[in-house]
C-alpha cells in the first residue's frame, strides 16, 4: 500500500506563466494516498498550501540561476535509471525511462542550478550547504513537504512545493504538464 510514513526517502511544492492565480492561491494536487489519517493528511496539505502562498513571490523574484528543484527519488524508474550518484543525491542521467527525465531538461532550459534526485528528507541540508540556493523548488509528497518547508524555512529559503500526484516508496507519480510551465515561467516574468 502506498503511504507516506518513510519519512527519509524523499523531500519536498509550484508558481510560473502556470495559472499563477491558482497558485498563489496554494494550489495543489491532490490524490495521495497515504498511510497518516485524513485529518493529518489535511494539515500536511493546508500547511503547505499556505506556505506556497507566503513564499510565492518570493519564489518567483529569485533568478532562475539561484533556484534548485529537489525531487524525490521514489520518481525514478529503478528498473532502468542511470543517475549518477553524488553523495546526498543523485543527477538524472537524462536516459528517458521515467518524469524526471522532462523536468530536468526543463530545469536546465530553465537556467536552473540543476535538479537533484534526494535519497532522503534528510539530505536537504547537506545540498543547500553545498549548492547554496536562493529558492527551492521542492517536488515531494505532503509529509516531506512540510518537513522540508520547515527547515528551509529556518535558512530563510523560499521553497516552492509540487505535491506528488501519487506517493509511496516507489513508482510515485506526479502532474507534470503543470511543473513544466512553472519551469517554463523563467522566474515568472
Ligand atoms: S530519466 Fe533520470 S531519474 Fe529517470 S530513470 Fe532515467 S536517469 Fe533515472
Amino acid at each position: 500500500m502506498a503511504g507516506i510514513v518513510q519519512h527519509d526517502r524523499c523531500f519536498l511544492s509550484a508558481p510560473g506563466s502556470v495559472d499563477r492565480t491558482r497558485v498563489a492561491a496554494g494550489f495543489v494536487l491532490g490524490n495521495n494516498h497515504n498511510n497518516f489519517s485524513s485529518d493529518t493528511f489535511m494539515n500536511h496539505k493546508k500547511f503547505t498550501q499556505e506556505k506556497n502562498k507566503k513564499h510565492f513571490e518570493k519564489f518567483l523574484q529569485t533568478p532562475a540561476d539561484k533556484r534548485i528543484i529537489l525531487v524525490p527519488q521514489c520518481l525514478r524508474n529503478i528498473k532502468k535509471c542511470k543517475a549518477k550518484e553524488f553523495g546526498s543525491y543523485y543527477v538524472c542521467a537524462e536516459c528517458g525511462g521515467c518524469k524526471i527525465c522532462k523536468i530536468s531538461q526543463a530545469a536546465k532550459s530553465a537556467g536552473y542550478i540543476g535538479l537533484k534526485i534526494l535519497k532522503g528528507g534528510s539530505t536537504v541540508r547537506k545540498i543547500v550547504a553545498e549548492l547554496k540556493p536562493e529558492a527551492i523548488l521542492g517536488v515531494a509528497c505532503y509529509f516531506e513537504g512540510v518537513q522540508g518547508i520547515k527547515e528551509c524555512e529556518q535558512w530563510k529559503i523560499p521553497v516552492y512545493f509540487y505535491p506528488l500526484s501519487k506517493d509511496g516508496c516507489e513508482n510515485t507519480d506526479l502532474e507534470i504538464d503543470e511543473l513544466i510551465k512553472l519551469l517554463e515561467g523563467k522566474n515568472g516574468k
